[in-house]
């Protein structure tokens, strides 16, 4: 291994489809076999919405070495070229970001350059994968840019960022842009269940994550279903104390989740009231708590309550205790 090129475990890797952009890599496909794929690209989007999974399929594309193109296929997945794609370990396919480090320094990037001036080992065009380009300190950066100005034909440089703007301009200048959206929200929820999900987790976090793969794949194994169950029916529709208050902003992130949380139920509210079909509701599992929850108020007051998490959402961003908010907060709750 080149030093500063990171080794992603397996379950870094997406090996799953559901991140990946499949309109991204027929329009990858056609290029590659027109041969007129350019030399950088810097794929556009918000943290999880599939770009680095979709940039590991493009690798996966032109070094796999027995894709069934008659059935559709991109890329096999079990030949060679694939599995070590999967493993991190192909010669001719690498990967850099800042692991735990605030930004990718220069030694990374010519960790990365050096590999670019080998001979490709398959004899296949070599990928370069930069995540989360914007990190990249100005000497990366500028290290970067030389090897962009001296195109070589048998490399591919694909660069993601979540921040466009934070990218030098020469940089973006010289990449043709990608760009990421989300997909339907009813689409991914789809996905969701034909990976396996079940229904009604499949539809929440779908909705929750708006439409970012990504994110609700991170929503589930941070178990947000389940606990917004238990946050919504201690909070309000049980007596919750001070002292369930006080354990939950111990903890800053569970504060945060709990309040997104709060404002996505009182939200569903406020479509039940302008007549949304609760087919279309974020919380569809908890479907009749959400009516007689909404029953009690009047669309005023779901706004006031609204107003009133939002406002702890940005005290907490801010740096600041929310138990007080939390207090006004929960006084605003009505009981049957
Ligand atoms: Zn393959």
């Amino acid at each position: 291994m080149v030093s500063g090129l990171i080794k992603l475990s397996l379950t870094d890797l997406p090996l799953k489809a559901i991140d990946i952009q499949e309109s991204v890599l027929t329009r990858f496909h056609d290029l590659l076999a027109k041969g007129r794929l350019a030399h950088a690209y810097l794929f556009v989007g918000p943290a999880g919405i599939g770009k680095m999974s979709t940039a590991l399929a493009v690798a996966k594309m032109i070094q796999c070495e027995t894709p069934d193109r008659a059935a559709g296929q991109f890329f096999c997945g079990v030949c060679p070229g694939c599995v070590k794609i999967a493993s991190a370990s192909h010669p001719d396919v690498m990967v850099t970001d800042q692991g735990e480090e605030a930004s990718i320094k220069i030694e990374q990037i010519r960790g990365l350059l050096s590999r670019a001036r080998l001979r490709s080992f398959y004899g296949r065009r070599k990928v370069f994968i930069v995540r989360n380009a914007e990190v990249m300190t100005t000497e990366a950066s500028n290290a970067f840019l030389k090897n962009l100005e001296e195109p070589s034909s048998d490399t591919l440089i694909i660069l993601t960022t979540g921040a466009p703007e934070a990218n030098l301009d020469t940089i973006r200048s010289r990449c043709q842009m990608v760009y990421f959206h989300p997909i339907g929200v009813d689409e991914l929820a789809a996905r969701l269940k034909r990976d396996g999900w079940e229904e009604k987790e499949a539809h929440f976090l779908a909705y929750y994550a708006e439409g970012c793969p990504g994110q609700a794949k991170q929503m589930r194994e941070a178990g947000i279903f389940q606990k917004k169950k238990e946050w919504l029916d201690d909070f309000l529709f049980s007596e919750c104390g001070d002292d369930w208050i006080k354990d939950l902003t111990n903890d800053k992130g569970a504060t945060r989740d709990f309040l997104a949380v709060l404002r996505s139920w009182v939200r569903d509210g406020l479509l039940l009231k302008t007549g949304t079909a609760a087919e279309r509701l974020m919380h569809r599992d908890l479907g009749e708590a959400l009516t007689r929850f909404a029953a009690r108020y009047s669309f005023r007051e779901l706004e006031d309550f609204d107003q009133e998490i939002i406002k702890g959402l940005r005290l907490l961003q801010d740096g600041f205790n929310v138990r007080v908010q939390l207090n006004i907060i929960r006084m605003l709750i009505k009981r049957d």
